[in-house]
């Protein structure tokens, strides 16, 4: 993701700098990028690599520094207009926390902050003024197709989804995939970690969680529906019943661009939709029976308190397990159903409080 924004700034270099960059453990991707953007500072998570990145820039006079908690102090810089945050899973929360407490709008691709602590984060953004953007390419759309209309009530939003690359597929067939076929995903091009999650759906479950949060709607008027082609990236019903929706291609540029360049649209030389290659757009339901990590989302959500951090949390650990070899595919739905039915139900109001939570769900499902 960092590295298509990166091709989004490269089109927009007239209208948008980089500050800063950071990376977790990449550091040769870092001084690369470093050395095209020039970016007054990089930041490198891994500690251990802080000497051999400082060594690479110190004459193009960027600064260096190092480590998660760096990543996080970084935000404060006051030539930093704005925020994108695309670190994967709970990683990222700390950091977006602090950056909207120090005012900084957010170009939010990291769903998982706002599934564990939406409450949290929307709450603080509206006292602080802060705009969270939407990356993700289905809020986005949404997010689109609410231009105009931001004081319309919403009767119900519709996210679609592709079905990942295992639509229509069996329980029987899906106990016995590999990560190889589960990481090749028909349309869209993105990380391990998401990629499973498209797989079994539990992406499209964070994303419902997501859009609850991000547009102030209950998870009972989201409604998913699988469009295997991913052109139509998202809708909006409004209460005379007109739906308004977004297309495209799919790729994560778009989306990425409208989060930094609005209210305005800039032109690009991205490839442009045709009908001609997609004679056929297809809609359908989602198949709850093979897929249940969608039903799990709603339900975590709808208790809400820790339960949608506990999902995330246990979604996390499994999906890395899986990734290892050292658990099915489906086991990843069975692993979230354990967690969520042994640890206790609590009301976190912090996010210690949400980590520690993140924390007791890990060391459990490693035991
Ligand atoms: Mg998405």
């Amino acid at each position: 993701m960092g590295v298509q924004a990166l091709q989004v700034i490269e089109q927009l270099s007239h209208l948008l700098e980089v500050e800063v960059l950071t990376a977790n453990q990449n550091a040769e991707l870092l001084i690369i990028q470093a050395k095209k953007f020039m970016p007054n500072a990089v930041v490198i998570g891994n500690e251990d690599a802080y000497e051999y990145v400082k060594q690479a820039l110190w004459k193009d006079d960027i600064k260096v520094y190092a480590g998660s908690k760096a990543i996080c102090e970084i935000i404060e810089m006051s030539t930093i207009d704005m925020v994108l945050s695309t670190i994967v899973g709970i990683a990222g929360l700390r950091s977006v926390y602090h950056a909207i407490e120090m005012g900084k709008p957010i170009a939010l691709a990291n769903k998982e902050t706002l599934v564990v602590a939406g409450e949290l984060i929307t709450t603080i953004a509206q006292q602080k003024g802060v705009n969270l953007f939407p990356v993700d390419s289905e809020h986005s759309a949404i997010f689109q197709s609410l231009a105009g209309e931001f004081h319309n009530p919403i009767e119900k939003l519709i996210i679609t989804a592709s079905g990942g690359p295992f639509r229509g597929k069996s329980s029987d067939f899906l106990a016995h995939v590999s990560k190889e076929e589960a990481l090749n995903h028909p349309n869209w091009n993105m990380g391990n970690k998401i990629t499973i999650d498209s797989a079994t759906m539990m992406n499209k479950g964070l994303e419902v969680i997501e859009a609850k949060w991000l547009f102030g709607v209950p998870v009972d008027q989201i409604e998913v529906v699988v469009h295997p082609q991913s052109i139509v990236h998202s809708l909006v019903q409004f209460k005379d019943g007109s739906i308004k929706a977004q297309l495209g291609l799919p790729d994560m540029k778009l989306p990425i661009q409208y989060a930094l360049t609005f209210p305005h649209r800039e032109f690009n030389d991205f490839p442009r939709f045709s009908f001609a290659d997609y004679p056929k757009l297809t809609f359908e339901s989602p198949d709850h029976a093979n897929f249940p990590c969608l039903n799990l989302a709603y339900e975590a959500s709808r208790q809400g308190g820790n339960r949608p951090c506990v999902l995330n949390a246990a979604n996390e650990v499994a999906v890395e397990a899986f990734l290892q070899d050292k658990i099915a595919f489906t086991d990843i739905y069975k692993w979230i159903e354990k967690a969520l039915s042994t640890i206790p139900f609590s009301s976190p109001q912090t996010i210690d409080e949400y980590l520690e939570v993140d924390e007791e769900t890990r060391s459990f499902l490693k035991s």
